[in-house]
């Protein structure tokens, strides 16, 4: 036991230490696959001994505690704003305030850092380890979101050197621009809504109750903050410096300054340079840097007289709104899009920006005509950020939220508690059914070599494909009639097409793009259920209880199968010959139960009625619930339905007991198809 208990703790410190490398060094000494094995290994010691277990293993950091409700928790030391300002002017006042307090004879010096946008975060260290993390809430009471922090991968769940017993830091948890725009890309491909900047969707999700999911967010943090009683640390620059060495991750980019004049210079050098940061900030944050000269400037009411937030303005511009154009997505999401006079912002010509959803234009009281103010932050789209009451356009002409698809005029829905209209007219409305097939051979779902989006577009203007299943009927005379068709393209394309039958289950479901299921959840179900027919099958209650299968994911799958279009479109990609099944199912098929449809009845010794079930289905046989002309096998068991048995009897069908069935199982069991 001691063995495996020191074997266990060894492994661990590896992990926190290649940890520590990879994400706050930069400088990673294994690679990802040794990393995986070693945590995988330590992830089956600790769930065979689970007597060794500890809240702070590397293992905590992919989840798995659900919070119903966060804990709602006191500061020991309250969590103040920071005053702001845009004006210099403004700077060298604060100045003068400081030197008042303090006295003009001391020498003030500043750490300046960047503010980074995000959520802030107070997190409490005893004896090395992580034991609480709490959210800024109202500043005196913040969430407790513990095990949601434990998840990122820039916090330590120990530490390292000579570090004060207790203490707490802070910092600001925020999502780095790459990370984002992937995921807004994943949830374009998934049909989800996009969320719109990073700095809401870092403090969303520190609040989500799945901390698995939290563990799949590209959150990090930067720590820029440490309070305690007897931390023997004298400045904020000190405090920097020390925690970096106690294992956190900190920024380089704070500098130390001795006048307001050099923290101007500080000022201008980051106003150009933050375009180049991978993450949002949005100004300078300058902190008198002596402890003691902190003391005594001391609070107001809602914040330390002794900081002040420097904030760069938003490039912002105004044009004239000149019409809202409304586009229909893949999944019949409608985005209206404003159409604005073209303005040049930060270097580039803006035409349109993003409108979000009715809720937005409601909000913004727009009307066609208004001069508007467009912004470019992080986001991917610029946006408009307000109207200009002086110029506003035709006041009669409030934009009233179209109410009829744009494209096939389907009567829009929008469902309670969601933010966005959608078109649900999915199998005919052509933005929708175009959408569809590219997302179906898209490079992530079935990848179908010598077709791309746009001539996907092209078929369907002329007629060929309406839907994906009309992909497999074409011919080579067809598209040779089209133009831009050549020969050779034309042979790739079918060539594609073809060899797609064999591409694996998994792609084909992601494929057929049922709302809110990704890749992921696609894998997960072929995983679960292995085949169409048992997906199709399944209820509601089936599907949550699957390991990330939501409700959301859930009703959305069984709508998907009560649509009769669906069901024959899926009849008509078996018949082409796709695949349906997972491979190990069709690995276990057994030739004398594959397609053969078995009725029970009765009760049974070595199964129950359920374990026979699946045993049938897992060998390729098919359940049906009563006897007809058409079933080949009754399991009679004990206490058999008399009128099950005579039926079977006069139409001649097999009626075998359990033990005929386990031979049946075990006999040929070489022919496995
Ligand atoms: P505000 O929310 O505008 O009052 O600004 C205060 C917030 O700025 C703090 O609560 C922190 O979350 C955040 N912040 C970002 N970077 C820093 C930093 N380097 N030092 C202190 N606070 C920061
Ligand atoms: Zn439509």
């Amino acid at each position: 036991m001691e063995e495996i208990h020191k074997k266990i703790d060894v492994l661990r410190d590896e992990l926190h230490e290649h940890n520590y490398k990879y994400y706050i060094d930069d400088s990673p000494i294994i690679s990802d696959y040794e990393f995986d094995m070693k945590l995988k290994e330590l992830q089956e010691l600790e769930l065979q001994y689970p007597q060794f277990l500890d809240s702070n293993s590397p293992t905590q950091r992919v989840g798995g505690q659900i919070t119903k409700s966060f804990e709602n928790v006191p500061h020991k030391f309250p969590m103040y704003s920071l005053s702001n300002t845009y004006s210099k002017e403004e700077l060298i006042q604060w100045e003068e305030r400081i030197k008042k307090i303090i006295g003009n004879e001391e020498r003030i010096s500043y750490s300046c850092e960047l503010k980074f946008d995000g959520a802030s975060i107070s997190i409490t260290y005893k004896n090395g380890v992580l034991i609480q993390a709490l959210t800024r809430g109202d500043g005196v009471q913040g969430d407790n979101i513990t095990s949601n922090i434990k998840t990122i991968k820039t916090i330590p769940l120990k530490l390292k050197g000579e570090y004060p017993n207790f203490f707490e830091i802070r910092g600001e948890i925020i999502i780095p621009l790459e990370g984002f725009q992937k995921m807004n890309e994943e949830r374009l491909a998934k049909g989800e809504p996009i969320f719109s900047n990073p700095r809401n969707t870092a403090s969303g999700s520190l609040k989500m109750q799945d901390s698995r999911l939290v563990a799949k967010r590209p959150l990090m943090c930067f720590l820029y903050s440490i309070i305690g009683e007897n931390i023997d640390v004298n400045t904020q620059f000190e405090a920097l410096q020390k925690s970096k060495k106690w294992g956190f991750k900190v920024p380089d980019s704070a500098r130390l300054k001795n006048s307001i004049d050099d923290v101007f210079d500080y000022i201008k050098e980051w106003e150009l340079k933050r375009e180049d940061l991978p993450y949002d900030i949005d100004g300078i944050v300058i902190k008198v840097n002596d402890f003691s000269h902190q003391k005594k400037l001391g609070y107001t009411a809602k914040s330390p007289r002794w900081a002040i937030a420097y904030k760069y303005k938003a490039e912002q511009v105004s044009t004239i709104l000149e019409e809202v154009q409304y586009q229909v997505g893949r999944t019949g999401a409608i985005t209206p899009v404003a159409k604005l006079k073209p303005v040049l912002i930060s270097g580039t010509i803006v035409k349109r920006a993003s409108l979000h959803n009715a809720d937005q234009i409601e909000k913004l009281d727009l009307r066609i005509g208004d001069t508007v103010f467009v912004e470019k932050g992080g986001e991917i789209i610029p946006k408009i950020t307000g109207v200009n009451s002086n110029y506003r356009g035709n006041l009669e002409a409030r934009i009233q939220f179209i109410n009829k698809c744009p494209e096939c005029y389907f009567p829009l829905e929008r469902e309670q508690g969601e933010a966005q209209h959608y078109c649900r007219n999915d199998n005919l409305c052509p933005p929708q059914q175009i959408g569809k097939i590219q997302h179906f051979i898209s490079r992530k779902a079935m990848d179908i070599d010598g077709l791309g989006g746009e001539t996907v577009t092209l078929l369907y203007k002329n007629g060929l494909v309406n839907k994906i299943s009309d992909l497999y009927r074409l011919r080579k005379d067809q598209i040779l009639n089209l133009e831009r068709m050549a020969d050779k393209s034309v042979s790739n394309l079918l060539g594609g097409i073809e060899k797609s039958k064999a591409k694996p289950f998994s792609k084909v479901l992601f494929g057929l793009g049922i709302r809110y299921v990704g890749e992921t959840v696609a894998k997960t179900l072929v995983r679960a259920f292995k085949s169409i027919n048992l997906i199709e099958k399944a209820s509601f209650d089936d599907l949550i209880l699957i390991d990330e299968i939501g409700e959301k994911i859930a009703k959305s799958i069984i709508d998907y199968f009560s649509k009769k279009e669906n069901i024959s479109l899926i009849e008509e990609l078996k018949s082409f010959g796709l695949q349906f099944e997972s491979i190990e199912n069709q690995k276990s098929k057994h030739f004398a139960f594959d397609k053969k449809r078995f009725v029970i009845s009765g009760v049974f010794e070595e199964y129950s009625r359920e374990e026979l079930k699946s045993e049938i289905e897992s060998l390729g046989g098919l359940l049906v619930s009563s006897v007809s002309s058409k079933t080949d096998y009754l399991i009679a068991g004990n206490g058999i339905g008399p009128s099950k048995k005579n039926k079977a009897e006069q139409l001649n069908i097999r009626i075998i007991g359990e033990k005929d069935f386990i031979s049946l199982k075990k006999s040929n069991n070489n022919k496995m198809l």
